[in-house]
């Protein structure tokens, strides 16, 4: 039973979106089903969402840096700026998807691809959420070796997001994992501190420390059901929550 409050003036939420939010579970490349639905969701959470919402577009669906190491195919720091090419053109789909709906919305990249995207800085991220825009942050922290769920806490942080809004393709933080272990007890609200002791799989350990030494709140919740982008942007009880404590 979760008894969280239904909070009526939700904080400037921040959502990190996998790349299969643009793919469909399991499937790689851009979908244009996947595409609209998952901008509608965003139209639909901006609404509940006055004080601002952020999007932090991972790349999995086109190619995931460590992966295409571990092939031998190229190094590492080169499978990872491809890696975050993949995060800019899911970016760049979304953004168009927005514009069809009418729905504002701005790219900032964290690498330069002047002509596509601007680039990133904090003080434009401000003015870009002040004016209403969806804000579509893209390639991470523009570095190699991270994912773009550390840049997702960096960002949060740095854009006075209160809320770092993690989409998976599971219904919140589990003891163990539930698809192998039946037993595995899901909690509604667990600690920083028990994620990072307990190696929960909630995200990175340097993201999820990011963000409690920052204040910001973390939500894990699924994406495949349909409303759940919406719901947990307008702060409605869903998923788990890891808080400070
Ligand atoms: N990436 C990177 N630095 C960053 C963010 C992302 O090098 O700051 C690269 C990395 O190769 C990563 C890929 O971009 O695997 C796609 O991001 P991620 O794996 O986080 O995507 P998701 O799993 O969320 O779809």
């Amino acid at each position: 039973m979760d008894d969280r409050p239904n909070e009526h003036q939700p904080s400037r939420a921040l959502l990190k979106l996998s790349g299969e939010s643009m793919s469909g579970e399991g499937r790689t490349g851009i979908d244009a089903d996947c595409l609209t639905q998952t901008a509608r969701e965003l139209s639909a959470a901006r609404e509940r969402c006055p004080a601002g919402l952020a999007v932090v577009t991972g790349g999995g669906n086109i190619l995931r840096g460590a992966t295409l190491a571990s092939q031998g195919v190229v190094d590492r720091a080169s499978a990872d700026h491809m890696g975050m090419l993949g995060t800019i053109m899911n970016a760049v789909a979304l953004r168009d998807r927005l514009d069809r709906l009418g729905v504002p919305s701005a790219v900032l990249s964290a690498v330069g691809v002047r002509g596509i995207a601007e680039e990133y800085t904090r003080r434009r991220g401000l003015e870009l959420l002040d004016e209403g825009r969806i804000l579509i942050l893209a390639a991470g922290v523009g570095s190699p070796f991270f994912t773009t769920d550390s840049g997702a806490a960096l960002r949060a942080a740095e854009l006075k997001c209160g809320r770092l809004l993690k989409a998976t393709k599971v219904d919140g933080v589990y003891s163990a994992d539930p698809k192998k272990d039946p037993a595995a007890q899901r909690f509604d609200t667990i600690t920083f501190k028990d994620a990072i002791e307990r190696r929960l799989k909630v995200m990175d350990l340097g993201a999820i420390a990011m963000c409690e030494e920052h204040g910001v709140e973390l939500v894990v919740f699924d994406f495949l059901t349909e409303g759940n982008i919406a719901k947990v942007v307008g702060g409605d009880p869903i998923g788990t929550r890891v808080v400070p404590g």
